[in-house]
């Protein structure tokens, strides 16, 4: 995604930051209430207290064999995308990973199809040939739910201090929502769901060379598609999955799909989902405001769409984002979530 508008990766920080201020009228004050506090945690009132303090917020106990979801097995798919290397738009590794892509959901016995586009390469003009990958559960269904991604990689490490021009495989930010959709395809037959599904898997997201380069080239086909030449089915729900793997996983809620009125919902009821099963790294709280594919699948595609996205992650655009800063349990935390998410809703 395009992080332009006001998201920094040391931006971790800003939040908790910004309620420990303190000016020195208030110095007194502060003394007298750290002596209460002192006194309370003596008393053991701060037992239960203790999980809900902003400092442990994000962080679950749950271990894997807590969870309905194999991590462990998505963790898997992901080393293995990774193995290809770089998927860039219109790269032999893009194709690699779409054939692994259309063999895996179609011996699950979904309904895979390419939507193809050609777009100018954003350097030298030249054709270059891009798809989105559509995996269609429940084709009949007339009212469905988009689960997208993007697959493509960043063509280059652009914000990798000593190496911008190295390879740049994009665990996270390309790799693990692709991961986790190849996990729940496993499961899609045998879940009792209210609505059809759709995984769709978008190109184009950063075929771009420099900071300000045109992205979302893939949602934004995707979303002009359905808007005027409309399938014979609607999309009730859409949601984004992007950089979801991170070890030190913190999924804030994202300020576009909570400001979209008819959007909102749709965030209160996934970070609900979340916080009955105890993910407690679905953190109810805005915090980044995120240029990604749902700008174009809410804007031009009318479908209301919200991004999950974990933007506190250092490695972002670096050759370090490798397997090595994902981990099994998170994508098992956000892999369980959505699961649930999605045979808990009904039209
Ligand atoms: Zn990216």
């Amino acid at each position: 995604m395009d992080a332009n508008r006001n998201s920094s990766i040391p931006g971790r920080q800003t939040i908790r930051r910004r309620g420990l201020r303190i000016s020195g009228r208030t110095v007194l004050l502060g003394g007298l209430c750290a002596a209460v506090c002192v006194v309370v945690v003596s008393l053991g009132l701060f037992h239960h207290l203790g999980t809900n303090s902003s400092v442990e917020a994000g962080v679950s106990r749950l271990r894997l064999e807590d969870i309905r979801f194999n991590g462990t097995r998505a963790y898997e798919y992901l080393k293995r995308i990774c193995a290809i290397g770089s998927r860039s738009s219109g790269s032999a590794g893009m194709e690699a990973q779409r054939k692994l892509l259309t063999e895996h959901f179609t011996s699950l016995g979904a309904q895979v199809r390419r939507q193809e586009f050609r777009v100018k390469h954003p350097v030298d003009g030249t054709e270059v040939a891009l798809a989105n990958l559509i995996v269609q559960w429940h084709p009949e269904s007339k009212q469905r739910i988009l689960l997208c991604t993007h697959y493509d990689t960043l063509p280059f490490p652009m914000r990798d201090r000593r190496n911008p021009r190295g390879l740049f495989v994009g665990a996270n930010d390309g790799g693990s929502g692709v991961a986790l959709l190849m996990e729940l395809g496993n499961e899609m037959r045998g879940l009792d769901l209210g609505y059809g599904v759709d995984f769709v898997f978008l190109d184009g997201e950063e075929f771009v060379f420099v900071p300000d380069g045109r992205y979302f080239l893939g949602s934004e086909h995707f979303a002009r598609r359905y808007a005027e030449d409309p399938p014979g089915y609607r999309y009730r729900w859409g949601v984004l999955l992007d950089m979801i793997g991170d070890a030190d996983l913190q999924i804030f809620q994202e300020r576009n799909s909570m400001f979209w009125k008819d959007t909102r919902p749709l965030v209160e009821a996934i970070w609900g989902t979340a916080r009955r099963l105890g993910v407690r790294e679905f953190i109810a709280k805005k915090k980044h405001e995120i240029n990604d594919d749902h700008l174009m699948l809410h804007n031009l595609g009318g479908i209301p769409t919200c991004d999950i996205i974990d933007f506190d992650y250092p490695a972002w655009h670096t050759q370090g984002d490798t397997p090595e800063r994902c981990s099994a349990l998170s994508l098992a935390k956000v892999g369980w979530v959505i699961r649930q998410w999605l045979v808990t809703t009904r039209p």
